[in-house]
Formats: structure tokens, C-alpha cells, sequence
């Protein structure tokens, strides 16, 4: 009775609260008979984020070969491709845009006294960078491309490199077709079985979202406080509105007249996997419960779901691509850098592509920061300036790729002439 009736994404609302003043409450000295409230919050909040990523090889691979297997021809699988592209840079491209007009109206680096780079200087110490990033490995754009083939299928997994093992699975799941038919069979049989126990583990690992989402948070408040904010409240607030216009503006823009569909029953069905990218900030520790969303709750069939929202995970990453914007031309605006159209293009399209290349996991955006500020020239330390509020913003922007991976799995569910999405009542327009 009670608290377990309510559903989940309101369980996990009320988390999300309690973490906060749990978090303010414990700070990171709090402690009981010798044991600090702040190690309780890490170790559970290690072990849920723990549970979800060991979902996350068998999930990927097992989705994609049943999916793939599943629409057969090379020609449909072209159409679904080129749509599912062409959704991602138009949305990422979209994200960028609106970062850039909010920046360049708000100019959040730049306040009466000129650019504020002294000023907020204090905000972060740049040795925390050097940290934040190690292991990060985004590389450069052609590395992206390298990755995509992998030497060896094991050790991509083993290491998280999603692309080489979507790569491979998508082979794995075409050229299973193409097999003598009682092998090909036995072969669907054996991954819509992993994949269906997947699926299963993954509700399991849901049920336990209130409590990891709890301890994510409240270590997060635990550590970071609220007094890191205050110098850079106009970059913070440039980006929560450029990423709330994205959210709540562009993107039901596009479920309602490409896809067709009523944004309003969007947000309540992605709820859960959004609050899960909003505790977690790592879009591929998410993705098992935002496949159990967009196809449990939005309806989506698995054929499209299980190509869009993988891939969309480590590629289509509108909040970040957004956010490496604002934040590289705030920190040029704090420089006193002139922000001429061949400054501003540059810092675009070097989003545009760095976003692609980004992977899924906390502060990973940093790395691409810091090949913008190369670009245009400016000293990497200027990522200290932003260092404070990077993990909160991390934490909306990651909700915000989720969201737009999940649109993207209704669009073009919908483009591929899916009727059961979003409860079937499809709005006319
Ligand atoms: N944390 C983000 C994600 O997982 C990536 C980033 O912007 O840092 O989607």
C-alpha cells in the first residue's frame, strides 16, 4: 500500500526531494557513529548506476540484432537510417542555434564592467579539469570514425566504446538474415530471448530507481552546495533557458506536426527515464530504462526503438551540443574575445561535430569544450570559469539528450507508419 502504489516516476520525484534536503542536511562531513552520510550516498548510488550499466552490452547488442533482423532488406534498412541521421543533426543542429541566440542576447561574459573573466575566475581551479576529463578519451572528430570499426568486438565492450558495438551488431543482425533458414532461426530465437531477460532485468533494476536516484542526488547536493552558483548565475541561467526552449518549445514542435502525435503524453511516458539522465548525467547508464519507456509507455515498436535510441545515445546529444556552445562562447564573452561570424560559425560546427563524438558519461561535454576553445584559440584554463555548475547543468543536459533520442524514437516510429504510438490516439493535424 501506499508509497508503492504510487508510479514510479512520482517515487522517484519525492527521491529527488528528499535528496536534497538530505543532501543539504548531511553535507559532506555529516556522519553517524563514525560513518559519513556522504559514503552511504556514493555507495548506493554506485550501486544502482553499477546495475545499470552491467545491463547495458547484452541490452544494446541483443535490441539491435533483433531489431535489424527483424526489418530485413538493405532498402528499408537505408530508409530507417537516412530518416534516423537526418533526425539527429536537424534536432542537434536546432539545440545550437537556440544556445547561440540565447548567449548572444543574455552575453552572460560580459557584465558593466566588460568581460568577467577575473571575476569568476575563483569559480573552479583548473587542476579539477585535468581530473574531470582523464579516461574521458573523446579523441578528435576522425578518431569518432576510427572507433566505429573496432579491433576487437570483446574489448569494445569491455571498455564501453558503444559505437564499435553497434556497429557490430547491426552486421550481426543484417547478415543473420542472409543465412540458411534454420540456423537464421534458431539464431532470432536465441537473441529475442537475451533480449526479452534483458528487458526483464531492466524492470527489476527499475524498481530500485527511487533509492539510486536518491543517493546520486543527495551526494551531489552533499558535495557541491549551493554557494558555487551565485557568480555564474547568467551563464547557469542562459543555459536552462536555451535547454527549456529545446525542450519544451522545439521538440513538441516537432512530435506535433512531423510526428503527429500529442507532446503532452510524451513527457509523463519518458518520465522516469528522464529523472533517471537527470540523477545519473550519463545518457548510456539511462538508456535501458529509456528502451523500457519508449516502448512500454510511448508504444514504439522494437524495430525502431532498438536502432534509434542506441545509436541516438552515444550520437544525438542535443544538450550537449547546445551546451558546448553557451559555454564556449560565454568563456570567449568572459576573454573579451571578439565573436565575429567566423568565431561564432567555427564554435557551431565544431558542436555540431564534438557532440557526435561525445560519449554518454558525466563531464564528457568538458572534453569537447576544450577542442572548441583550441579552435578559436583560447587557452584551456577558461574551462575553469565553468567548472562549478558543470555537473548540474550535466545533469539537465543529460535529460535533455534522453528526451531528444526518445522524440526522435517517436518521429520516426511514426514516419515508418506506426499507428500504436503514444496510446494509438493519433492527433490529426
Ligand atoms: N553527460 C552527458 C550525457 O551522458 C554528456 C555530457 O554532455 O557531458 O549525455
Amino acid at each position: 500500500m501506499g508509497i508503492t502504489r504510487l508510479k514510479l516516476h512520482w517515487q522517484i520525484l519525492i527521491a529527488l526531494f528528499l535528496a536534497v534536503l538530505a543532501g543539504v542536511a548531511a553535507g559532506e562531513e555529516g556522519a553517524l557513529f563514525g560513518l559519513t552520510f556522504y559514503s552511504v550516498f556514493d555507495f548506493l548510488g554506485t550501486l544502482f548506476l553499477n546495475a545499470l550499466k552491467m545491463l547495458i552490452v547484452p541490452l544494446i547488442v541483443s535490441s539491435i540484432i533483433v531489431g535489424i533482423a527483424g526489418i530485413g532488406s538493405s532498402s528499408a534498412l537505408g530508409r530507417l537510417g537516412g530518416k534516423t541521421l537526418l533526425y539527429y543533426l536537424t534536432t542537434s543542429l536546432l539545440a545550437i542555434l537556440v544556445g547561440l541566440a540565447v548567449v548572444n542576447i543574455i552575453t552572460p561574459g560580459i557584465d558593466e564592467q566588460g568581460p568577467v573573466k577575473e571575476r569568476v575566475g575563483f569559480s573552479g581551479d583548473t587542476g579539477d579539469f585535468a581530473d574531470k576529463v582523464a579516461g574521458k578519451g573523446t579523441g578528435d572528430v576522425v578518431d569518432v570514425f576510427l572507433r566505429m570499426v573496432p579491433t576487437n568486438i570483446v574489448a569494445a565492450a569491455a571498455d564501453g566504446q558503444m559505437l564499435g558495438l553497434i556497429f557490430f551488431s547491426l552486421l550481426f543482425g543484417f547478415f543473420m538474415t542472409k543465412i540458411q533458414e534454420d540456423y537464421a532461426e534458431s539464431q532470432y530465437n536465441f537473441w529475442q530471448g537475451v533480449y526479452e531477460t534483458m528487458m526483464r532485468i531492466t524492470d527489476w533494476v527499475m524498481l530500485f530507481a527511487p533509492i539510486g536516484v536518491f543517493a546520486l542526488v543527495a551526494k551531489v547536493v552533499a558535495s557541491t552546495g549551493f554557494d558555487a552558483f551565485a557568480p555564474l548565475a547568467w551563464f547557469f541561467i542562459s543555459v536552462v533557458l536555451a535547454l527549456v526552449i529545446h525542450v519544451f518549445v522545439t521538440l513538441p514542435l516537432l512530435l506535433r506536426f512531423i510526428g503527429r502525435v500529442n507532446p503532452l503524453r510524451h513527457y509523463p511516458a519518458m518520465a522516469p527515464a528522464l529523472l533517471t539522465a537527470f540523477s545519473t548525467a550519463s545518457s548510456s547508464a539511462t538508456l535501458p530504462i529509456t528502451m523500457e519507456c519508449v516502448e512500454k509507455n510511448a508504444g514504439v515498436s522494437n524495430r525502431t526503438s532498438s536502432f534509434v535510441l542506441p545509436l541516438g545515445a552515444t550520437v544525438n546529444m542535443d544538450g550537449t551540443a547546445l551546451y558546448e556552445c553557451v559555454a564556449a562562447m560565454f568563456i570567449a564573452q568572459a576573454y573579451g574575445l571578439e565573436l565575429n561570424f567566423a568565431t561564432q560559425f567555427t564554435i557551431v560546427t565544431v558542436a555540431l561535430l564534438t557532440s557526435i563524438g561525445v560519449a554518454g558519461i558525466p563531464a564528457a561535454s568538458l572534453v569537447a569544450i576544450a577542442i572548441i576553445l583550441a579552435a578559436i584559440g583560447l587557452p584551456l584554463e577558461g574551462i575553469g570559469l565553468i567548472l562549478a555548475v558543470d555537473r548540474i547543468l550535466d545533469m539537465l543536459r543529460t535529460s535533455t539528450n534522453v528526451f531528444s533520442d526518445s522524440c526522435g524514437a517517436v518521429i520516426i516510429g511514426r514516419l515508418q507508419g506506426e499507428q500504436g504510438i503514444l496510446q494509438g490516439k493519433v492527433a490529426k493535424g
